[in-house]
């Protein structure tokens, strides 16, 4: 296998340059409560007349986990929404791949007119954290070259191989540094942590970008949970749960679960 040039590298990648805002637990609760204020837990924020949403799967009340004021605090190229909140359900624990409903919801809207908190029963499933949000530059990782970038997946088969492929890995790991001006910690941990926007941090195995059932293009990403002080919610030991959506079909989410 030849080995890569950071310039070649830099120049397939250039192009593929998105930007993300990472999620960090914030260190105190905000000053004034907003309505539409980014939470993980507590209660969610719906519109006047909206009620709690059941599971298309088991018909039992849906858990909520997390809203993001997405006009406010997603700092980065946004999808055409303002607002949305996620729930899911433990009892049916979709994992997204069989089919792209049943046991999870993503409620988005383009403004908010009458909002109002929902509250439903005595205590809200999980604990009210709140976020602070940091804009970041994000490239694919190494399993998204698969999809984003062929010509380099083409290059670099797959993750293992090879020294020679292993030694192109850590070009193209620098290459993306370099065009990301990440710091140099886990150069090839692109894009891990809580998120909304950019490119997914595949945790445990390949891209699995789900496609827009109505115009077959690869949906962007708009939740990236990790595990995080930012919410106790947890799938399987160490889980990762994406949400996506499409640009042009925003009612068409996708859900994919990576566990470590
Ligand atoms: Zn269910
Ligand atoms: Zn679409």
């Amino acid at each position: 296998m030849p080995a890569l040039q950071e310039e070649h590298v830099v120049r397939l990648l250039r192009p593929l340059l998105r930007t993300r805002t990472v999620l960090e637990p914030a260190q105190s609760p905000p000053e004034t409560r907003e309505f539409a204020a980014t939470r993980f837990g507590g209660f969610p924020t719906v519109e006047e007349g909206e009620t709690w949403p059941l599971c298309d799967g088991c018909a039992e009340n849906l858990t909520f986990v997390a809203q993001v004021d997405y006009s406010r605090d997603g700092l980065h190229d946004r999808l055409p929404i303002s607002f949305f909140t996620f729930f899911y359900c433990w009892r049916c624990y979709p994992w997204g791949r069989e089919r792209e409903r049943g046991g999870w919801l993503v409620r988005s809207y383009t403004a908010l007119r009458r909002p109002k908190v929902l509250v439903h029963g005595t205590a809200p499933d999980f604990e009210e954290r709140h976020a602070v949000p940091r804009l970041e530059k994000s490239l694919p990782d190494g399993v998204g070259m698969h999809l984003h970038c062929p010509e380099l997946w083409a290059l670099v088969p797959g993750e293992g191989g090879s020294r020679e492929a292993r030694a192109n890995w850590d070009v193209v790991d620098r290459a993306a540094l370099h065009l990301t001006q990440q710091r140099p910690r886990q150069p090839h941990m692109r894009n891990t942590g809580v998120a909304i926007g950019g490119y997914p941090h595949w945790a445990n195995g390949g891209d699995e970008t789900p496609v827009c059932t109505e115009c077959r293009r690869p949906m962007e990403l708009l939740l990236q949970i990790r595990p995080s002080e930012l919410t106790d919610a947890t799938w399987g030991d160490v889980g990762t749960l994406y949400l996506f959506m499409c640009r042009t079909h925003t009612r068409r989410t996708g859900l994919r679960i990576q566990c470590t």
